[in-house]
């Protein structure tokens, strides 16, 4: 079901513009490549898994891909350094490397969880964004984070992660006033429920991958209609997205201002019903 317009601008803007991918190997990243893709884009797909990315870039010319884990200050360094090599700019990067949890905070055993969530969402997201400035000034470039419904609302189970992404939105939100008038924008994407490998390979109470989903992946949006709605909100260069499928989600910002305690009770059994 589609559930936008496919794109309210002009579908081939993003042909030849020059787009970092981060966490491109699966889920929402993977989606957007293909549908960057097959709008002309050229992609630089970053991620750990190399196969995986290599897989994705055998199905479109002008794609570059670069092994990266964006926890390593040097390997983000190198991803923008190469893409500046192959392309000689950069017009879009997208924020989108992530890693989630599901524990109660006193049911975890190894505060770790916090350094390696903080690591991929936030400092990963930050060291890219860092040496890619440069160069989005340049081409009066858009920074995008995707960020999460979790990162405008409390969530159980979801603390750390939370933290990190209310600490990106915090960030960009900063960031895109330091940069009114040079021509660089900034857009905060904040996803509900995607299909994606985000819960499998959520941290549990001893800060590893639990590797079981607690929702019915089945029941909710895809990563596809995800990553044409993100396509939206580049070519439209649009400020704060919410994407999710229920009216409620996408006021629900406006509804904490308003009415806290509803929201919270309705995060809290939504989490435990998986239809937030
Ligand atoms: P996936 O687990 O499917 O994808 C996560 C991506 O991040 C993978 O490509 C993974 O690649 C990459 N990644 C993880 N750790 C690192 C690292 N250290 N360095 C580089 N890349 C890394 O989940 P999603 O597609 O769902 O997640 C994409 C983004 O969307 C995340 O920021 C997530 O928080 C956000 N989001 C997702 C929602 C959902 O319901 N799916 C809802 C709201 C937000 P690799 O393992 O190859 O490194």
């Amino acid at each position: 079901m589609r559930l936008t317009p496919v794109i309210t601008g002009d579908y081939y803007f993003m042909k030849d513009k020059v787009v970092i991918i981060t966490g491109a190997s699966s889920g929402i990243g993977k989606a957007l490549a293909h549908e960057l893709g097959k709008a002309g884009a050229k992609l630089v797909l970053a991620a750990r898994r190399e196969e995986a990315l290599q897989a994705i870039a055998a199905q479109f010319s002008d794609t570059l891909v670069v092994k990266t884990d964006v926890t390593v200050e040097a390997q983000c360094r190198n991803l923008i350094e190469e893409t500046v090599k192959n392309f000689g700019k950069i017009d879009v990067l997208v924020n989108n490397a992530g890693i989630s949890m599901q524990v109660k905070f006193d049911e975890i055993q190894d505060l770790i969880l916090f350094h390696k969530i903080m690591n991929v969402n936030y400092f990963g997201m930050v060291y890219c964004t860092h040496f890619a400035l440069p160069h989005l000034k340049k081409s009066k470039g858009l920074i995008v984070g995707i960020s999460s419904m979790t990162g405008k609302i409390g969530v159980p189970t979801r603390t750390a992660y939370a933290a990190s992404k209310h600490a990106m939105q915090g960030f960009l939100d900063s960031l895109r006033v330091e940069l009114m008038e040079t021509g660089v924008d900034v857009s905060v994407i904040s996803p509900g429920f995607v299909q994606s490998e985000v819960r499998m390979n959520a941290l549990g109470a001893n800060a590893n991958p639990t590797g079981e989903s607690r929702i019915d992946e089945s029941s909710i949006m895809s990563a596809e209609e995800c990553a044409r709605q993100i396509h939206d909100a580049i070519v439209n260069r649009k400020r704060d997205v919410i994407i999710a499928e229920s009216f409620r989600s996408k006021i629900a910002p406006l509804l904490k201002l308003l009415v806290p305690k509803i929201v919270d009770n309705v995060s809290r059994k939504g989490m435990e019903s998986g239809t937030t």
